[in-house]
């Protein structure tokens, strides 16, 4: 809605009990979604009810698990560059119930304990999900309670039999996990669980969208409210066109049945690992909330991870560190002293490089908002006043006795009024490219500087 279409259901009295001077500017405020409705005391319980359920978001977030999560849905646009992407889907792990409980507890530790670093973030994988492939109760409950005492990870429960559902449920209910799921044959029973459980539940329906809404349709009239849809997108074409189908119905045409996030199994017709991993890297980009992987492989699951990093990073606010002078590999006050910027790709190249190189070395970052070199350099914010005035900030001669900077060979242009603007300092021009530092800095820093 526009800020102009919850203006008329504003009392327009401008008491500004909502924080706000006017109706108008709150009835803005909400419209860019920087304020909730309920911040109006003065609504009538008639204008209150209409306009939050507008407001609501096209596709309901939905969480899985208690204190580790899964958040997934809440997302209001078709396209990251309209405004940003805001849950990153979760990628969990399947365990067949026809794996021994000790293979199934390696798995599960193995990937519980994986994570790598980028750009100063922790990337792990979500969760498992827990299949009863064997169709035996005594095998489901045997890997649920593998499971629970192996991770504390969010969990997908997937069964087909209502009885059996129960009793992983008992184990696991106070952990929310995703029931997996309710199909036209059983859905009034694991509607039932979700209810008696408060569990989030998957409705399964793989014949047709529209099939999918009206049996979603009868799980919400019985009072579920946390849904997960599975439209069984199963292929590259099929997967594609059935998940932009189901976000293009939730986002524009207000589909309140399929306004959820959906649940996918790229391994259940890939030819390997490969192929499901395509798959899944497809599913992060268009449009799923939960991937159910087949294969961990840490070599697969990285770039996936960053994949869907790079995609749900919000692209308006670029992540960024704390200007400062940071020390890598024990500096002393002789060692050499590098410039660059605040963005975190730029920053942890730059570090990594040096750290691995093993050459001890300071490393000064200027406040440039997140920006990379170039474009700081063009916006005017990695310019030679800058640079003078952030060494001066953070006291560069109290670490170094040389008086000599290293600034990033694009930006080479700049020596000379550097200079002038760092009297007694020698300007020194480094690489171009993070990957070239460790060999200027053991051939050429100390040829210009010792
Ligand atoms: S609290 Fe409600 S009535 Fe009062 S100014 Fe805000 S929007 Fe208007």
């Amino acid at each position: 809605m526009t800020g102009i279409e919850i203006y008329k259901y504003l009392p327009k009295t401008n008491c500004k009990k909502c924080g706000f001077p006017t109706c108008l500017a709150f009835a803005m405020k909400v419209a860019q979604k920087q304020a909730e409705i309920s911040l109006c005391p003065e609504l009538s319980p008639e204008s209150r009810q209409f306009l939050e359920e507008a407001s609501r978001p096209p596709i309901k977030l939905v969480s899985i698990g208690r204190d580790k999560k899964i958040e997934t849905g809440n997302e209001t646009v078709l396209f990251r560059h309209e405004k940003t992407f805001y849950h990153q889907p979760g990628l969990v792990i399947r365990i067949k119930d026809t794996e021994s409980p000790g293979d199934a507890a390696r798995r599960i530790r193995e990937v519980s304990s994986y994570s790598v670093q980028r750009v100063g973030l922790d990337l792990t994988l979500d969760g498992f999900a827990l299949d009863n492939e064997s169709g035996n109760p005594a095998s489901f409950l045997r890997l649920v309670e593998t499971a629970v005492n192996n991770t504390d990870m969010p969990l997908v429960l997937m069964s087909p039999d209502t009885a059996t559902m129960k009793l992983a449920l008992d184990k696991t209910a106070q952990n929310r996990p995703l029931i997996y799921s309710a199909t036209r044959d059983n859905w009034q029973d694991m509607a039932q669980l979700a209810l008696d459980y408060h569990c989030p539940l998957a409705v399964s329906e793989r014949e047709s969208p529209g099939n999918l809404a009206e049996l979603t349709e009868r799980v919400i009239q019985m009072g579920v409210e946390d849904i997960i849809t599975d439209p069984g997108a199963d292929s590259f074409g099929n997967s594609v066109d059935l998940l932009t189908q189901l976000r293009r119905l939730a986002i524009n045409k207000r589909c309140r049945p399929l306004g959820y996030p959906s649940i996918t199994f790229p391994g259940d017709h890939a030819s390997g690992p490969e192929d499901e991993a395509l798959l899944a890297a497809q599913q992060i980009a268009k449009y799923a909330g939960i991937i159910v992987l087949d294969h961990f492989y840490p070599g697969i699951v990285y770039p996936l991870l960053t994949l869907r990093l790079n995609i749900y990073t919000d692209p308006q606010k670029p992540v960024k560190v704390a200007a400062g002078i940071y020390p890598i590999n024990d500096p002393g006050n002789s060692d050499p002293l590098l410039v660059t910027t605040d963005f975190s790709l730029t920053y942890f190249s730059v570090a990594g490089e040096i750290q691995s190189c093993g050459f001890p070395s300071w490393l000064l970052i200027c406040d440039t908002g997140g920006l990379s070199v170039l474009t700081a350099w063009a916006a005017g914010k990695f310019n030679a006043r800058e640079i003078a005035k952030t060494a001066k900030q953070f006291g560069v001669n109290d670490y170094v006795n040389h008086n000599a900077l290293v600034i990033p060979g694009y930006v080479a242009v700049i020596k000379g009024a550097l200079e002038e603007e760092m009297a007694g300092w020698k300007i020194l021009v480094g690489p171009r490219e993070a990957m070239d530092i460790g060999n200027y800095l053991k051939r050429t820093w100390r040829e210009n500087v010792l």
